[in-house]
């Protein structure tokens, strides 16, 4: 076992931070590790015959990081970037993140190495199936519980739900994000999104910043960059550019985010929607504005374009949108950053919310569902601001050690 902290090597940028944690809270070599290292690792080979008769096989990981505060839960990603380093960090980033949130949840991740848009409904369906087939073993309602992210979504859920009912019976509880109609539940497909936005409301509240008429900027225009561009205009924001794969649109008066989704939807791009100028998707991301929401993917503010970034507040909407490098670049600059282990918390809040309502076969509304993501966020935020206040510390490592120091007393308490 090693006894220096910073002999252990860290991969990617979660590891980092929670090492900067650890040396807050004071805690040893043995710990970190022990804090650093999934509890399991699955790697599996999916092979799926296409349409055209031929074959492929996947490469799928599903990394269980803890369970020591609850079930394993985490995103299924399906992506051609996914490999078992990146799943590795978001696992451990999910056991901190329900942690922050106070859920009784563990954390993981998993991904599918492959091209969503280059597979038929067909395909993808087997290819789900076929996860399913291999893991069913190792996931379930009081095991591990998958959810959506990049690639993936409501009907993915579905099909999984179905597979492992086909061995356990009926059991809605395996998987969150369902469709509402197999059992998912109200505000789970815009949850993330609208915590985004909550948490942009609990910073403007604690420090005193008017929120209309402030200018925001969304790069990523999927499940959590639309609605967080959604509410945010609901609120009187004026979100003045959005991009996505295929460019990005710039209008400094406010885009109407109505059409903009309508555009999206009909099209396929953001790209094209009337009322709006074309814009270079690096330089969306120089745009001066109140606050940038990363809402894409991983690294994409990094040490080649911190310096540029010229918003006063970034809040991740992703997981992992700013480096390790940009991170502190941003901050010695003075740019605020809300981290992803608090700012897209609440898809992970609402799953737990639609886990408990399989479990106990009840359907809260809308309503009361919003009314209690916005406790849970309100407090989480509140908890980060003012330990970050009083240490002087960024909002990301008081969120992290906050996070880490249940993390480590639940492990602790639970007996290793
Ligand atoms: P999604 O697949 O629905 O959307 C991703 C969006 O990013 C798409 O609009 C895509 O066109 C765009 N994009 C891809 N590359 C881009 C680029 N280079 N520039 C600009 N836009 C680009 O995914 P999502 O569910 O919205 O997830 C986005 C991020 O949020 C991921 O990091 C995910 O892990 C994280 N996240 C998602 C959830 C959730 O509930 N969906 C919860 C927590 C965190």
């Amino acid at each position: 076992m090693p006894t220096d902290i910073h002999s252990i090597s860290t991969k990617n940028t979660h590891d980092r931070f929670l090492l900067r944690a650890c040396e807050r809270l004071g805690y040893d070599a043995m710990v970190y590790q022990l804090l650093l290292t999934a509890s399991r690792e699955i790697r599996l080979q999916l092979p799926v015959r296409k349409d055209d008769g031929s074959f492929v096989i996947f490469n799928a990981y599903r990394v269980q990081h803890q369970n020591a505060r609850g079930p394993y839960k985490g995103g299924l990603r399906y992506h051609a970037t996914v490999d078992i380093e990146d799943v590795r960090g978001l696992a451990c980033l999910m056991s901190l993140k329900t942690a922050l949130l106070e859920l009784p949840l563990g954390g993981a991740k998993g991904g599918i190495d492959c091209n969503p848009a280059t597979l038929s409904e067909r395909e993808l369906e087997q290819l789900t199936r076929k996860f399913v087939e291999k893991i069913h073993r190792n996931i379930g309602p009081t095991e591990d519980i998958p959810a959506p992210d990049v690639g993936t979504n409501a009907q993915i859920m579905a099909w999984i739900q179905d597979e492992y009912s086909k061995v356990y019976g009926y059991n809605p509880a395996v998987v969150t994000g369902k469709p509402i109609v197999t059992g998912g539940s109200h505000g789970r497909k815009e949850a993330t999104g609208f915590g985004v936005c909550m948490t942009i409301e609990a910073y403007s509240k604690y420090y005193k910043q008017a929120l209309e008429n402030s200018t925001v900027v969304v790069q990523g225009f999927g499940n959590v960059g639309r609605y967080a561009a959604f509410h945010l205009q609901s609120l009187g924001a004026k979100i003045i550019a959005i991009s996505d794969s295929q460019g990005a649109i710039f209008n400094q008066d406010g885009l109407d985010i109505n059409a903009v989704i309508r555009h999206k939807d009909s099209i396929g791009t953001v790209v094209g929607t009337d009322a709006a100028d074309i814009l270079d998707s690096n330089a969306l991301l120089a745009l001066p504005c109140d606050y940038l929401i990363p809402a894409a993917l991983g690294n994409a503010i990094n040490a080649d374009n911190a310096a540029s970034v010229s918003s006063k507040v970034v809040v991740e909407g992703a997981n992992a949108p700013v480096s390790w490098m940009a991170s502190d670049v941003l901050e010695q600059r003075g740019v605020k950053i809300i981290p992803d282990i608090l700012a897209n918390a609440g898809g992970v809040t609402v799953s737990y919310f639609e886990w408990v309502q399989n479990l106990q076969h009840v359907s809260w509304t809308l309503d009361s569902i919003r009314e209690q993501l916005r406790a849970k966020m309100n407090t989480a935020c509140q908890n980060v601001f003012e330990l970050a206040d009083q240490e002087n510390i960024q909002f990301r490592d008081a969120a992290y050690q906050i996070a880490t120091e249940r993390l480590k007393e639940a492990i602790f308490a639970a007996g290793i």
